[in-house]
């Protein structure tokens, strides 16, 4: 939008260079405001856990000669070392994919083995609410991208469906082509999410319930990464949800032999 601005006003001489120099400080306030903000959630989401683990190193130590108190704060510790290193994995993840790292070159994806990888690796989550995984739709797809970073997305997005549904529902992946896209959907039979919030939520950090999301795992980072994903392989990823019933999120990514190609990457269709 700067450059459109720019271009605009070249012809009021001396007069739109002081414009689109202000524009440009207004951006780079933007930016530094972003880097700010997310510097100081980076910085309370870590001395949570921190601060957590050290009061119950504290705790032990006073309980030293009541074993089962030993358990119990030990079984505590290890929730918060767990919800440390998730977060942390998180943050490396999400700055490798923000133009930290240049992307990974882009291959032939097999659709199905993606999707059956994701749900592997979330079953055991699933299984222990009694949540059916099913994958669906079209076989045999295609698309252009990197694997790794497609499973990522799609175990960032199951282990939503499987963290915001109650127990005995069924969650379903479901694949199909459109023109020169493959749409992955994950609909789960959830919370949902309210209105208000469902353009919030690819924000770093944002939780529509934050002890909820805490109470289950989440680092508030899960989206953020998928939303990244998409746009690395140049597409998107967008949501459908009614509060009470349930929520489809869906990753429309680059066919094999379509035109989008991964953003960073130089085009070889092969
Ligand atoms: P978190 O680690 O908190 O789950 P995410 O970035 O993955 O962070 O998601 C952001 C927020 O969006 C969550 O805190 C939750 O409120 C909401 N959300 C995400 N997926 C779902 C879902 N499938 N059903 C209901 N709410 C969801």
């Amino acid at each position: 939008e700067a450059t459109t601005f720019a271009v605009r006003v070249a012809p009021l001489g001396a007069y739109g260079q002081v414009l689109v120099l202000a524009e440009d400080q207004t951006e780079r306030q933007r930016v530094e405001a972003v880097r700010r903000d997310f510097v100081a959630n980076v910085s309370h989401e870590l001395k949570t856990p921190v601060g957590a683990l050290s009061l119950l190193a504290e705790t032990i130590q006073d309980a030293a000669d009541d074993p089962e108190a030993v358990t119990r704060f030990s079984g505590r510790m290890q929730h918060e070392a767990a919800r440390l290193t998730y977060l942390v994995q998180d943050l490396i993840t999400l700055s490798k994919i923000q133009g930290g790292d240049p992307m990974p070159i882009p291959a032939p994806v097999p659709v199905d083995e993606v999707v059956q990888e994701a749900i592997d690796r979330c079953n055991t989550k699933a299984a222990a609410k009694h949540i059916a995984l099913v994958a669906g739709g079209a076989e045999g797809l295609q698309l252009w991208g990197d694997d790794d970073l497609l499973i990522t997305a799609l175990r960032n997005l199951i282990d939503n469906a499987v963290a915001y549904s109650p127990e005995h529902t069924r969650i379903v992946v479901s694949s199909r082509a459109a023109g020169d896209s493959v749409e992955i959907s994950v609909s789960d039979q959830g919370i949902g999410i309210p209105e208000g919030a469902q353009e919030r939520i690819f924000e770093r950090f944002f939780r529509v319930d934050a002890a909820r999301s805490r109470a289950t795992g989440g680092t508030g980072l899960g989206l953020a990464i998928v939303k990244h994903v998409a746009v690395a392989h140049g597409g998107e990823v967008t949501v459908w949800s009614k509060e009470g019933s349930g929520s489809t999120f869906t990753l429309k990514l680059p066919a094999l032999g379509g035109t989008a190609v991964a953003a960073s990457q130089p085009s070889t269709t092969p």
